[in-house]
């Protein structure tokens, strides 16, 4: 049994009984299965060397050990791979929808059936709780594979006209915050299409991309179906502007973003982009507090924060602020930060060195400007990347940190006095990607949806994924759909067939 610690609340520091203290329930890293030390890409069903000698590391966050070394993809291993995609089209868009449903349901149950092995992998290469990759990242993505194996024989009756086709080779380049969720969000809908693939993951987890190559060797795919090039923002340059690729699907900054779209213009590549966002999670007087205040964590803590539509903006209505606060306060103080491999751990490691400097600079640029901050106190690891998580209170809509996405533990806490006043501030955003509404009365959540500038409202919830959902922002969070019906119109042809 751990010692007791000492934990501060608004109330003052409290003795945490050792009777509520969890033995740890480390998973076995060797559940991951074998890690190579080095990889190459996966071209045309094999994998195979690039042609250049440049080599990237991924590393533990937790540890700061180095995992494995992989390719920084060239230009000739993009235009290999975009080749071998292009070959395969003709034979894949030709199959009956319900032969392609067929591979897809394959990889979904092997992904079940690997589904251990595949969240150690993700916890160990991305830094996030076993208990998330496990419970939520997996399951999803087996969920999505399963629900675009639904549609593949269906398109005819999804509503985008009577013959929609697939478009050809899609680019597909995703961020680290959900490696193989991304790569499911972008991959099954693309297949279910008719589509082939070449796949770029982020430079900082690309160890379940590559196993999920491994994945489409076991189902059989047919050879260049899907490719995986692996590199940093180069490797992705090279993919989203090579001239044979017809669709460029693109999850990332906004910045990024910005640029994809501009290298785009003028051709005819069909573009989805899904970018940053800065959500309000809004809570009125008359919502159930302690409901509200588990939605406030699970909406910023949740995978430390590295969330597109984590609601990093708290709106609480004057009235109930102090008692909010004090609530929030004492949840926070209950929070496990450390090991993502125990099972207890709410809160694993930030994914990179470079993404905890971004996250100190701009909570110290949060005190610099006035905001108040608090943090429980909490012991953190010695090596790897941490943050405790973190509150602001006093904050304007002036501060940075109410403006500009952390992409970590870190909530800004914002008041209002009225419904509009509420809208004003949650709108008050370049971003547009979510939203949160906490209240008991169902007319008020729909007159805030209505005039929330967000893709997705949460009422009494957040933070809550479905593969039938569609997902999205508009503003500089993006445009496109992920998810449902809509997921599969940026895959598909849908103008009228020259007669
Ligand atoms: P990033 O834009 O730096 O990188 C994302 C991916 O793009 C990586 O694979 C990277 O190698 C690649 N890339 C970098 N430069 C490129 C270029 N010039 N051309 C093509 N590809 C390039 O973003 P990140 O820091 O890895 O991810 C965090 C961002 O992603 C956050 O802003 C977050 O909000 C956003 N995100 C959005 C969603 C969503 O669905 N809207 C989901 C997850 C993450």
């Amino acid at each position: 049994m751990a010692k007791n610690k000492k934990t501060e609340t608004p109330t003052g520091p409290v003795e945490r009984s050792g009777l509520f203290e969890y033995a740890p329930a480390p998973e076995s890293p060797a559940a991951a299965g074998e890690i190579a030390t080095g990889y190459g890409h996966f071209i045309g069903g094999e994998f195979v060397d690039s042609s250049g000698s440049e080599a990237l590391k991924t590393v533990n966050p937790a540890t700061e050990q180095v995992l494995a070394e992989f390719a920084q993809g060239t230009e000739e291993d993009v235009d290999r791979a975009v080749g071998a995609a292009r070959k395969a089209f003709a034979d894949w868009s030709a199959l009956p929808g319900s032969e392609r449903a067929k591979y897809l349901f394959r990889i979904a149950r092997i992904i079940q059936e690997r589904s251990r092995e595949l969240a150690v992998l993700e916890s160990i290469d991305n830094g996030k709780p076993i208990r998330e990759t496990r419970d939520v990242d997996l399951p999803l993505v087996a969920a999505h594979f399963f629900y675009y194996a639904g549609w593949a024989d269906k398109l005819d009756y999804a509503g985008f006209g009577p013959n929609p086709r697939p478009l050809g080779v899609a680019a597909q380049v995703i961020p680290w915050n959900f490696p193989l969720l991304m790569l499911a969000w972008k991959i099954a809908p693309a297949l279910a299409t008719g589509n082939t693939v070449v796949l770029k993951p982020a430079e900082t987890t690309p160890l379940t991309a590559l196993r999920f190559a491994e994945i489409c060797r076991q189902a059989g795919l047919p050879k260049g179906v899907v490719n995986i090039v692996t590199g940093d923002g180069r490797t992705g340059a090279a993919l989203t502007s090579h001239p044979d690729v017809n669709k460029v699907a693109f999850t990332g900054s906004t910045p990024v973003g910005r640029a994809i779209a501009k290298q785009l213009a003028g051709t005819r590549k069909k573009l989805s982009l899904e970018l940053g966002g800065k959500a309000a999670n809004i809570v009125f007087d008359d919502a159930p507090l302690d409901q509200a205040v588990e939605g406030i964590v699970d909406g910023i803590f949740f995978n430390q924060g590295h969330v597109c539509c984590a609601g990093s903006r708290l709106l609480v209505q004057e009235s109930v602020q102090d008692e909010l606060l004090d609530a929030l306060k004492r949840r926070m103080g209950t929070l496990r930060v450390g090991d993502p491999l125990d099972k207890n751990t709410d809160i694993g490691a930030i994914n990179s060195a470079e993404q905890l400097a971004r996250i100190t600079e701009l909570a110290a640029a949060g005190e610099r400007e006035g905001a108040e901050r608090w943090a429980p106190e909490c012991e953190l690891p010695g090596a790897g990347y941490w943050f405790r998580p973190t509150l602001f209170t006093g904050v304007s809509q002036a501060h940075r940190i109410a403006r500009e996405e952390v992409f970590g533990p870190v909530l800004s806490v914002l008041t209002f006095r009225t419904p509009a006043e509420a809208v004003e501030k949650a709108n008050n955003t370049p971003y547009g990607l979510s939203a949160g509404i906490w209240t008991e009365k169902g007319s008020r959540i729909l007159w805030m949806a209505s005039r929330l500038r967000a893709g997705v409202v949460w009422a009494n919830t957040f933070n809550k994924f479905d593969p039938t959902s569609p997902f999205g922002g508009y503003k500089e969070s993006g445009y496109g759909r992920e998810g449902g019906r809509h997921g599969l119109e940026p895959y598909l042809n849908v103008e009228a067939l020259d007669v």
